[in-house]
């Protein structure tokens, strides 16, 4: 297949891009490399199947020409991450909605296939665990509360989908959990991961926002990835995946974890989120899938554990740091 994938320099995106490569598709990437990076794609910048475009999927005409001969088209750029969306509520609703309704508008008339990147961020601070795609209620704050403008951005954007997706442009939504791995970009979105292996493997202090007792499900980009592309098959359009896994980790495991995985001599510490985010941020304690969907529609299987994947991260992060480019 020939396949567009607008955010393709990305941490999840060019990691998609190789594994497409690899299963024999033509490759188109549009990246605006404003977090994404262009040696990322190192590996297949010169293979023969693949395309770099640097632009930007807010620019239609550009978006328009991309996508002439396109049978499929993955849309994972985007404006995310707490930081941007408390600190930027512009960019990401911006950068969030009107990329998405181009390629939307512009896929329609084609009935080209739109695959999705939204969040987990859209079940918002439901405590009725585990989210199900298509029964689980979003619980979103107040909208002079910027916390939420990315989960509302993205649940916009998935309503687009479907929107299109009823007049008859073959749509699949997928909700990634907590995707890590090697080009995970920590020092521009703050996630959690990078951030941790950063200071553990500088042997400065990990620092814990809150109690620590916070949890998450943390998913290995391979397996974030093997999900994205199942979504190919015919029998994901017009439906929603959580793309995930279900191990659950609280933030405290997770630092006594990076630590000793790494060999680090970093101290533990504790930080008011107040202090992290600004007064009023509110954390989702917990956020577990409910994967049973993918599993049955998608085959979907998630098999890397979080010591392995993160032994992997680490590793990479480790390289990253001595070549002295510690742009993760
Ligand atoms: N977190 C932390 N220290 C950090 C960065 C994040 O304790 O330096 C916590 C954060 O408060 C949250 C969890 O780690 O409870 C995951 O944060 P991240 O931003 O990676 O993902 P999200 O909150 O979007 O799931």
């Amino acid at each position: 297949m020939r396949i567009l994938v607008t955010g393709g320099a990305g941490f999840i995106g060019s990691h998609l891009v190789e594994e497409l490569l690899k299963q024999g598709h033509t490759v188109i990437t549009l990246d605006d490399l404003s977090t994404g990076k262009k040696g990322y794609l190192n590996q297949i910048i010169h293979h023969h199947n693949h395309v770099f475009v640097h632009g930007s999927a807010l620019d239609r005409s550009l978006l328009n020409e991309l996508m002439e001969n396109c049978d499929v088209i993955f849309h994972m750029a985007a404006v995310l991450g707490v930081k941007n969306t408390v600190d930027h509520p512009l960019k990401v609703i911006e950068g969030n909605i009107d990329a998405t309704r181009n390629v939307l508008e512009l896929a329609f008339p084609r009935k080209t296939k739109v695959i999705f990147a939204s969040t987990s961020e859209v079940y918002g601070k439901n405590e009725q665990l585990p989210f199900s795609e298509d029964f689980s209620n979003r619980v979103l704050g107040s909208t002079n509360t910027h916390r939420w403008c990315y989960a509302t951005a993205k649940a916009l954007d998935e309503h687009l989908c479907f929107a299109y997706g009823d007049k008859g442009l073959p749509v699949t939504v997928v909700r990634y959990f907590n995707a890590y791995g090697p080009r995970q970009n920590g020092t521009q979105y703050g996630q959690v991961i990078p951030k941790f292996i950063k200071a553990a493997l500088k042997n400065e202090p990990i620092t814990i926002y809150g109690d620590g007792e916070q949890s998450r499900c943390f998913t290995f980009i391979e397996d974030t990835v093997k999900g994205t592309i199942a979504c190919l098959d015919p029998k994901a359009n017009q439906q929603v995946f959580n793309i995930g896994i279900d191990q659950v980790t609280t933030i405290n495991e997770l630092a006594l974890k990076i630590k000793s995985l790494s060999h680090s001599s970093s101290e533990i510490t504790y930080f008011p989120y107040s202090e992290a985010y600004g007064q009023g941020y509110e954390d989702m304690q917990k956020r577990v899938p409910n994967i049973s969907k993918a599993k049955q529609t998608l085959n979907y299987h998630p098999t890397v554990k979080l010591e392995d994947g993160l032994l992997r991260t680490i590793e990479w992060y480790r390289q990253d740091l001595k070549h002295g480019r510690d742009d993760g």
